[in-house]
């Protein structure tokens, strides 16, 4: 899943400056689940800026609505009619879907609620961790299912640096050497030749940005 979190307030506050009715749009997928930008935090999103408007003296018309998700056109389109009455839009998606968003209804000022961090896992609950950079090039099958390009900051794909003290990343105390994680696994696996192999450099080169994707069965009609 994508894990976001909110924006801070003043800075969410700032960018509707001026504004007097503002659209806020949830999403109901991985930023509902992260507890971000589901129909709850847009409630709540709301309830404060209506407030903090009317502290200054000044009145806000703050309409909520959460769509399915909204990375998908046909979601987005069950808010056409609303937009219009609005100044301005705040998306409480990840930057994926307030681009398309602010694409679909481009003469309408989008603003982002949350700031997007990584595609991870709920290790519990209200706790994400990153497990994946979309780096377009998997390795996992050759590291017992561990990632080293999202795991260990330096994105080491040969072994450890000279760093790893104890099992723990030179980088913090904290955090699991990536190193150790894929030894311990491949070696529980009974893989361990696998630490031997020599990854060539990665091919970032199939890691264009924008990327695009297009399924195999969609590829005639484009
Ligand atoms: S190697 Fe890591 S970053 Fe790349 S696709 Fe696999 S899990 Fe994601
Ligand atoms: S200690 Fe391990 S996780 Fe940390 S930077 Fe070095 S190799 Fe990567």
């Amino acid at each position: 899943m994508i894990v976001a979190e909110r924006k801070p307030f003043e800075e969410i506050k700032a960018m509707i400056e001026g504004c007097k009715k503002v659209l806020i749009v949830g999403c109901g997928e991985c930023v509902s689940v992260c507890m971000a930008g589901g129909e709850k935090e847009v409630q709540i999103l709301a309830s404060q800026l209506r407030l903090a408007f009317e502290e200054e003296g000044k009145k806000l018309e703050a309409g909520e609505t959460t769509l399915e998700r909204q990375c998908d056109k046909e979601y987005l389109e069950e808010i056409k009619d609303k937009v219009d009455d609005y100044d301005a839009v705040i998306s409480m998606a990840c930057g994926a879907g307030v681009q398309f968003l602010a694409e679909m209804y481009d003469s309408k000022p989008v603003y982002p609620a949350l700031n997007t961090q990584f595609i991870g896992v709920a290790e519990r609950e209200g706790e994400w961790s990153e497990r994946c950079r979309a780096c377009s090039d998997c390795v996992l099958a050759e590291t017992g299912g561990i990632c080293p390009v999202a795991i260990c900051p330096k994105g080491l794909l040969n072994g450890p640096c000279g760093g790893t003290n104890d099992g723990k990343c030179e980088l913090s105390k904290e955090k699991d050497c990536a190193w150790t994680l894929i030894y311990n696994r491949l070696d529980k696996l009974g893989k361990l030749d696998n630490i031997r192999k020599i990854f060539p450099a990665k091919k970032y080169s199939v890691q264009t940005t924008p990327g695009r994707r297009i399924h195999e069965a969609f590829k005639e009609k484009e």
